[in-house]
């Protein structure tokens, strides 16, 4: 079946510097240096990764909410540039910061029918109310400003605004940044149940791999703009091949005891996109660096569900 998302070596940039610079055509910082995946009809994939990896440039890209893009984007066997004005009612984003992302000047009903005033839609006869009730909070709400919701009922309204329109692609930018743990589920809970209600895809940018494990089908995990691997949930998170994803797994607090065996820590910072390293991008803060790393980019490899880049993943390095 053809997937509903389609891409394939896609890289954005961002002008950077000045106007002197851009001129030279020296000015375009590139931050997505070329990924290849698919998102298939009620799957839920996580973009994994630091703070600056890339993760919310790519999705940001493939809603068309800027940057500068090379590469194919293909939505529903079509390329997105196709789509026209109807992709921005099949790809919804909900923004990292519910309370900011909602206008303090509107009530919780002008919000939600703002969506259909920009398409220039007729906003159905209690719109309002279905969409509130599809998203767990009461009709009441309607009435009031962002400032007077609790952190998770402002979420709980991004959810609703960005579904006002059917879309059939949703990309949540780190959905539960901000909340209670308790709330954090609530919320991952909502998403999952409206993906399998209304036969949602989703895209989920985090960095907490606890949401990852909750809720996505697949994650990829980014470097410096790049996948360094990708695959089903289940067996990354079971057996990580990339010292980069075993040493994410470690530091996290809930991780399966396979996962713990190959306990690493990251050193160093991130580089600098302006300086890439040459060889494998991670070798300046991989304990496993060896000469080849330093001076060959690794070739892909796939194996069953899972795919990395990397010259000795952590199965060799087991064994050697
Ligand atoms: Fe580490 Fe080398 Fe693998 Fe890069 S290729 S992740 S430096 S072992």
């Amino acid at each position: 079946m053809t997937p509903l998302l389609s891409v394939r070596n896609l890289q954005v940039s961002y002008p950077t510097g000045g106007l002197l610079a851009r001129l030279r055509g020296q000015g375009e910082l590139k931050i997505v240096a070329g990924v290849d995946f698919d998102l298939a009809r009620g799957e839920t994939l996580a973009l994994v990764g630091e703070s600056g990896s890339g993760k919310t440039t790519l999705a940001r890209a493939v809603a068309g909410l800027g940057g500068t893009v090379s590469g194919q984007i293909g939505f529903d066997g079509a390329p997105l540039s196709a789509k026209g004005r109807q992709i921005r009612r099949d790809i919804a984003f909900i923004f990292q910061d519910a309370v900011s992302s909602l206008s303090p000047r509107f009530t919780v009903r002008a919000l939600l029918r703002e969506p259909f005033a920009i398409h220039s839609l007729p906003c159905p006869e209690g719109e309002v109310e279905r969409l509130l009730t599809l998203v767990g909070l009461p009709a009441a709400l309607a009435e009031r400003r962002p400032h007077e919701l609790s952190g998770g009922q402002a979420r709980r309204v991004g959810v609703a605004r960005a579904l006002a329109l059917k879309p059939r692609l949703v990309i949540a930018d780190e959905p539960t940044a901000g909340l209670d743990v308790s709330v954090q589920s609530e919320v991952l809970n909502l998403l999952n149940d409206l993906r399998v209600r209304l036969g949602l895809s989703l895209l989920i940018i985090t960095h907490n791999l606890n949401i990852v494990r909750h809720v996505a089908d697949r994650m990829a995990i980014m470097y410096l703009g790049r996948f360094v691997e990708t695959g089903a949930t289940a067996p990354v998170f079971a057996r990580p091949r990339h010292p980069y994803t075993a040493a994410l797994l470690s530091a996290n607090p809930i991780i399966d005891p396979e996962a713990r065996r190959a306990r690493l820590h990251l050193e160093g910072e991130v580089p600098s996109l302006t300086q890439r390293p040459q060889g494998c991008e991670f070798h300046s803060r991989c304990p496993f660096a060896r000469d080849l790393c330093r001076q060959t980019p690794p070739p892909r490899v796939t194996q069953g569900d899972v795919s990395y880049t990397c010259h000795f993943p952590i199965e060799a390095l087991r064994h050697d």
